[in-house]
């Protein structure tokens, strides 16, 4: 098989290798804040660093970028660790910008020695006017030239807690006059009263993301710091901090590729925190949620996401991406892995009336077609069995070929049955089906050879087992969900009825004991998942995915197409 092309990124790591930049050395880095639970974009930049560094057999730091006090938490650490991990990667070192307090700090007082670096007392909204803007070139602050002595001193005092936020911040003196805004002397250090959740109450500056971030790359000796495009234009500022400070070369890299997006989907922890916190969802794991938590619960295999990240690739393009190719990833892996059940979701009840009363035959059903080695297992038949409510139609519209009065189908593993007779409450609602089957037909097959053109599934009434099935739709209505006219909060593009609870389904007796995280193929209906809300008296099942596209299956049906 030809090797896969090789991304921008790979090249230029072979490149750095071949003229050994980093004496052979790749070390990359994955560097979540802690303010929020991962999402799928985060996988996309775990599974592109920690796989660089597998590749190249070089190594991968988990690197908590914990620096702002105000927004971070040791539960969002946890979470992050364990979905890393179940995602399937290990990362060497486990690493914290926090711990780097001390060196940064040093690294600020050698700047300001260096007098590349000033205590700026402009008030927050002076600073942002003197700066200026694409068009206007930014105002020097009148405080931009301190002396050595008084901004050491000042810094220091800043440290101490002797002023309050917004009364001084400590800059980088570069160019107020460059194009690129982030050089016009970036704030290194801010004033936050706030207690660390890692530092106590040790520190009352924190460093800036700019400040923080290569410097933490060159302490732990990374060569490759991969980041997204956002960040191309903080580059030159990477590279002046490294150099200012003095940090030994080679320094870290950075590389800036396109950011995941996904149709129908928001990626971005601040509005994921709206969803959780204005109740939109049940909670950070809720399987609507585009989270690595949430995507579990619903049942998505690791493996599909892995495939999923490597299929789309890098680039340095920004380009929205189908949520489909997602779904048919995780379809992919669960086509092959997934054990075959029946179950049924809307039950309408079926007696066979020449089936004699009290027998029961224990019919061979297939684990998995797909896959040899997964064998079968046998499934009760009796008199009265359930099948979906959808599977009939008293009226049946051309081409549908299920089961109508008078008409024969095949029941999976079973037999052939015919509909004889339909009895309806007094809403006149169909609420019983009165069949005959031919015993000649067991196995799916006429020895007369006649044909029937459809294959339903179903569930004998007395061995079901009652089960809550949540089927979830997109979580928002439109495809790019923030897209909406000034002033309106976008909120509104949230689909009310991303979420239908079915109960009660009935399922197939060898699910009985199903548990939380286990994954099944209900045959014709999709793939499944017991929830973690499970118990063994009510189980619970999400739906992870449909079969098919219903989307695409939509569309064919309006060609008239439905089967
Ligand atoms: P958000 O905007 O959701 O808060 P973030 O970029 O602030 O995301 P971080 O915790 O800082 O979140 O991100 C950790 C790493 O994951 C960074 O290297 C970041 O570039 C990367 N990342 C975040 N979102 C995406 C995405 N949508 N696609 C690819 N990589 C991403
Ligand atoms: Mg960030």
């Amino acid at each position: 098989m030809a090797e896969a092309p090789k991304n921008f990124i790979e090249r230029i790591i072979e490149e750095d290798l071949e003229k050994s930049t980093y004496g052979g050395r790749v070390h990359t880095r994955f560097p979540p804040e802690p303010n929020g639970y991962l999402h799928i974009g985060h996988a996309k930049s775990i599974v592109l660093n920690f796989e660089l560094a597998k590749k190249y057999g070089g190594k991968c730091n988990l690197r908590f970028d914990d620096t702002n006090p105000l927004t971070e938490k040791q539960e969002y650490v946890d979470a992050i660790k364990r979905d890393v991990k179940w995602l399937g990667y290990e990362w060497d070192e486990e690493r914290y910008a926090s711990d780097y307090f001390d060196r940064l700090y040093e690294f600020a007082v050698t700047l300001i020695k260096k007098g590349l670096a000033y205590v700026d007392s402009l008030p927050p909204e002076k600073i942002k006017e003197y700066r200026g803007d694409w068009n206007t070139p930014g105002r020097e602050s009148p405080y931009r030239n301190r002396s050595v002595e008084e901004n050491l001193e000042l810094f220091e005092r800043m440290r101490r807690g002797e002023f309050k936020e917004g009364e001084c911040v400590l800059r980088a003196k570069i160019d107020m006059r460059s194009p690129n805004m982030n050089l016009r002397d970036p704030i290194l250090y801010r004033i936050i009263h706030a207690p660390h959740y890692r530092q106590g109450a040790k520190w009352c500056i924190y460093p800036t993301y700019d400040m923080a971030h290569g410097q933490s790359d060159a302490i732990e000796g990374i060569t490759h710091s991969i980041c997204t495009l956002e960040f191309e234009d903080h580059r030159p500022l990477y590279e002046w901090l490294l150099k200012a400070i003095g940090l030994p070369e080679p320094h870290p890299k950075q590389i800036e590729f396109a950011r995941l997006e996904l149709t129908y989907t928001v990626l971005s922890k601040r509005r994921l925190i709206e969803l959780v916190e204005g109740g939109y969802v049940a909670g950070w794991d809720d399987p609507r949620m585009p989270t690595l938590s949430g995507m579990r619960r619903r049942g998505y295999p690791p493996e599909a996401i892995r495939r999923f990240c490597r299929e789309i690739g890098v680039s340095k393009v920004n380009a929205v991406v189908p949520l489909e190719r997602l779904e048919e990833c995780v379809r992919d892996v669960l086509n092959k892995t997934a054990p075959r059940r029946l179950a049924v979701l809307r039950p309408l009840r079926v007696v066979i009336e020449n089936y004699p009363e009290g027998q029961v035959e224990w019919l061979d059903a297939l684990n998995n077609p797909e896959d040899p080695n997964a064998g079968t297992r046998k499934v009760p038949f009796s008199r009265v069995i359930y099948i979906e409510r959808d599977d009939f139609m008293e009226a049946p519209p051309p081409k549908f070929y299920r089961l109508a009065p008078g008409r024969e189908v095949r029941l999976r593993y079973a037999y052939f049955i015919k509909c004889v007779d339909v009895v309806k409450d007094e809403k006149g609602e169909v609420v019983e089906l009165r069949c005959t089957y031919d015993p000649a037909t067991k196995g799916g097959k006429a020895p007369d050879g006649r044909k029937v053109k459809a294959t339903i599934h179903w569930v004998s009434a007395a061995h079901a087992v009652d089960a809550e099935v949540r089927l979830y739709d997109r979580l928002f209505l439109k495809e790019d969900p923030t897209d909406v006219p000034e002033g309106v909060d976008w909120k509104t593009n949230v689909n009310p009825n991303s979420l239908e609870v079915l109960y009660p389904c009935k399922l197939e007796p060898s699910l009985a004991g199903a548990k939380p995280g286990e994954r099944f193929q209900f045959e014709r209906l999709g793939y499944f998942c017991v929830d973690p809300d499970s118990t063994p008296e009510r189980l619970v099942f999400n739906r992870t995915v449909t079969l098919k596209d219903e989307w695409a299956k939509l569309k064919q049906k309006t060609r008239g197409e439905a089967a």
